[in-house]
């Protein structure tokens, strides 16, 4: 029922790459593929009034940690004014 009930393990690998000019230095990678889809997410996600999404994943954005926070103090500022 909750996904976690299935026959076989699934097992996946993450590879870095080297950079090369041309290439974003950090993730996300915002191209024009990248940018669309999340332009997708957005629209469903702004059609959610009670729910904020943030962060890396709810922005689609690079966030270090003291950034991230900062970030989500600021959306806190804005929303209890
Ligand atoms: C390998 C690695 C190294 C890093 N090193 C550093 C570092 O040295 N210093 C630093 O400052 N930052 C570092 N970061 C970045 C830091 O981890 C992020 O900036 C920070 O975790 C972002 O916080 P967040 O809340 O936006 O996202 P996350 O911490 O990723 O939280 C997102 C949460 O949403 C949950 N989630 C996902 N999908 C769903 C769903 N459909 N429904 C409900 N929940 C969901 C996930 O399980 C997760 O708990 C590193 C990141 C990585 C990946």
């Amino acid at each position: 029922e909750n996904g976690n009930d299935l026959p076989k393990t699934i097992i996946s690998r993450e590879y870095s790459s080297e950079w090369k000019p041309g290439d974003e230095p950090y993730y996300p990678v915002n191209d024009a593929k990248n940018g669309a889809l999340y332009a997708e997410y957005k629209k469903l996600a702004d059609a959610e009034p009670k729910v904020i999404f943030g962060g890396r994943l709810g922005e689609y954005k690079y966030y270090d940690m003291d950034q991230v926070i900062a970030a989500v103090l600021d959306r806190c500022d804005t929303e209890l004014q």
